[in-house]
């Protein structure tokens, strides 16, 4: 016998209650996203190498470490997507999507990491996705967080809060940037080898580093406060304002920076508080939603400079939040206790279908038994078609509204 191939590391097949789990997430997102009016998008699983190299930031773990590329038979250089953003940028610039400014859009699917597998973490893993491009106002910043915030809701998770940060605008993260260079040279020694090497290229990496090595460092490293330009002040203050008025609970995190260099101003991760139920769940792979204001990418794809915000989640993450979805139930089950039925019952279950009920057919082992297995099934309204004495017969198992429903609907 030759052997079956098994999967690549790092990927998953997603059945059962967990599909059902993911699949409740996506609907979920779908439904809240139209709540607020986000577009739909949809974009390559695969692009150019430099569309992620020059947006994300060669100093990134994803574009130093983690990318998925290749060259094509053309000798080209793709990635398959480690994040949407960049892609979503590039589709902006390319189609003109300029014209729809601001614009609100949403997507979700498959994107790719070259990562150590492991619970919460994979290799093939998906996120959904919302960004607001050509939007400068804080506003922006508010409306995407109330959705996140009111998605996290409508899943059931609790125990979730948004951490917040501001990283200022281009002066005052320069300002910041040199802080910290400063700081963190006074004790390259005792920090990991991988901010060692950030220090000068990326220290505000070294913040966001899970190594404890680094983060005795992180408590009393200078934070952007001081640094903070009036009108960087005042756009922040603007978002937490309105976050107040929009009912959104945040806190203030002074080291939260996120990994990828194209943030500006707002930086903000929902993470499970200490001791929830959530963080039970995730253990150490803790954020589920993160995102902020990347106001200096287009730039960095040779577009003209354009404010915009967005954030992803890990659909796997919030799946295992959401906890088991069990496969609903059919609402009605038509069983066919005579063969010679069968078009008839195919012709019934159409029917019932398009009246939008989900409907399952009952028609192969012994007839005898189709009736029962319909009954354990548990489905509540059962129509079976039998012949008994020569004539057709039709019965209805169902409460007596119901069963009225379904006689006017076969007619
Ligand atoms: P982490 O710190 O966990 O590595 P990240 O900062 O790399 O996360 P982002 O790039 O911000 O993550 O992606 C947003 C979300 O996507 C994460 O919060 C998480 O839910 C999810 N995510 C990221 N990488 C993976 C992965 N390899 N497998 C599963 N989900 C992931
Ligand atoms: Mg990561």
């Amino acid at each position: 016998m030759p052997k079956t191939p098994q999967a690549i590391r790092g990927t998953q097949d997603i059945f059962g209650p967990d599909a059902e789990a993911f699949a409740f997430v996506v609907e979920t997102f779908e439904r809240v996203r139209k709540l607020y009016r986000f577009r739909r998008a949809e974009m390559p699983v695969f692009e150019k190498t430099e569309v992620f190299a020059r947006s994300i930031g060669e100093t990134t773990d994803i574009v130093s470490k983690e990318m998925y590329s290749f060259e094509d038979r053309g000798g080209e250089s793709l990635t398959l997507r480690p994040e949407f953003t960049a892609g979503i940028a590039r589709a902006y610039l390319s189609n003109g999507w300029q014209q729809h400014a601001p614009v609100k859009l949403a997507t979700h699917g498959p994107l790719f990491r070259y990562e150590r597998p492991q619970k919460g973490r994979y290799r093939q893993f998906h996120q959904i996705d919302a960004e607001i491009i050509g939007a400068a106002e804080p506003q922006a910043d508010v409306e995407l967080l109330a959705m996140a915030d009111q998605l996290l809701k409508e899943l059931g998770i609790s125990g979730v809060t948004l951490h917040l940060n501001t990283l200022g605008d281009g002066d005052s993260r320069e300002a910041w940037r040199a802080a910290l260079v400063e700081h963190f040279r006074a004790v390259k020694d005792e920090l990991s080898e991988d901010s060692q090497g950030r220090l000068e290229k990326n220290p505000l990496r070294i913040l966001d580093s899970k190594d404890r090595r680094d983060q005795r460092f992180v408590a009393d490293a200078p934070k952007i406060d001081q640094f903070l330009s009036e009108d960087a002040r005042a756009f922040f203050d603007a978002v937490t304002s309105g976050l107040d008025a929009a009912g959104v609970k945040w806190q203030r995190a002074e080291s939260l920076v996120r990994g990828l260099d194209y943030y500006r101003h707002t930086a903000f991760e929902f993470i499970p508080d200490e001791g929830s139920e959530a963080a039970g769940k995730l253990g150490s792979q803790s954020t589920i939603l993160g995102g902020g204001r990347y106001d200096g990418l287009m730039e960095s794809l040779g577009g003209a400079a354009t404010p915009a915000v967005g954030w992803a989640a890990g659909i796997e993450r919030l799946a295992m939040l959401v906890g088991d979805k069990s496969e609903p139930k059919a609402d009605v089950i038509v069983v066919v206790e005579n063969d010679e039925l069968v078009d008839r019952a195919i012709a019934a279950i159409g029917k019932i279908r398009a009246a939008g009920h989900s409907a399952e057919l009952m028609a192969s082992g012994s007839p005898r038994k189709r009736f029962d297995k319909a009954v354990k099934a548990g489905a509540e309204k059962i129509v079976a078609f039998d012949i008994r004495d020569g004539t057709e017969h039709v019965r209805i198992k169902a409460d007596d509204h119901a069963r009225g429903s379904i006689e006017q609907l076969l007619g």
